[in-house]
């Protein structure tokens, strides 16, 4: 469903991504970690080419994201990402953040968007809300909206960059099951966090950046997690400091 070869990056003069090959199946669920700095916002990035590379290849859902004739707004409209901060429009009400680009880039009527939208809403338990603005919502919950509404255009992968680490330790865990729930329903996606405890339950494989964007791990979660003698010294030194 991904398909990662071989990509370098510089900002510049500065290398951030080296050699880095990455396969996802569909079905997948690739969580993405390493130290700060080591390019996981960066890799992640391209994936829906928001940021381009200077060499490799990337292809999604067999869509080359990395050849000049794609059409990037209608490869990125099947390509959810939920950020770190929730980036909902704070003058709009969860239903219309939810309907917007729906209309706007898929080219749905507003009942048919509504429809989707507030049916997603229900899927991460929020249909209460649905009247009210981001500004009366909590941090997590202001996150599953930008997840429904990610949700809502139908993405054939989800991609997640560190999505709980701005919030409050308490709203973490109705952020993470909602995507360990996503997960189980068997969305592809890729998930930067350091949120071990999600990537024991629900990841498929685990992928390690080092600083300087060079990929040393990307195994099981079985091996990652059970087999810490096979595992490189930057790994066992980052897990280490985060477990
Ligand atoms: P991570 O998400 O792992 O913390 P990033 O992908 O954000 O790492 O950054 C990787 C490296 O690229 C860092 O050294 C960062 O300072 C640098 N970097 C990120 N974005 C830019 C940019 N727009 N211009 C220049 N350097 C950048
Ligand atoms: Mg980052």
């Amino acid at each position: 469903m991904i398909k990662i070869e071989n990509v370098s990056k510089w900002y510049g003069p500065v290398q951030v991504l080296r050699d880095c090959s990455v396969n996802i199946d569909k079905g997948d669920v690739a969580v993405v970690c390493g130290p700060s700095g080591s390019g996981k916002s960066t890799l992640i990035k391209t994936v829906n080419g928001l940021e381009p590379v200077q060499k490799g290849r990337i292809t999604v859902d067999g869509t080359e994201v990395t050849s000049p004739m794609t059409n990037l707004p209608r490869l990125r409209s099947r390509v959810g990402m939920v950020f770190q901060h929730f980036e909902l429009f704070p003058h709009l009400d969860v239903t219309e953040n939810l309907t917007l680009a729906q209309v706007k880039v898929l080219g749905r009527s507003q009942d048919e968007a509504r429809a989707r939208g507030l049916k997603m809403l229900d899927r991460v338990g929020l249909m209460a809300h649905k009247d009210k603005f981001p500004g009366q919502l909590s941090g997590g919950q202001q996150q599953r909206v930008a997840i429904a509404r990610a949700l809502s255009m139908d993405p054939v992968v989800m991609l997640f960059d560190e999505p709980t680490s701005a919030l409050d330790p308490e709203m973490v865990g109705e952020v993470l099951d909602v995507m360990v729930k996503l997960a189980a329903e068997g969305m592809t996606m890729m998930v930067v966090t350091h949120e071990m405890g999600f990537a024991r339950k629900v990841a498929s494989r685990v992928i390690f950046i080092d600083v300087g964007g060079r990929i040393l791990e990307d195994c099981s979660k079985d091996e990652f997690f059970g087999n810490p003698e096979g595992r490189q010294p930057r790994t066992k030194e980052f897990l280490g400091k985060i477990l």
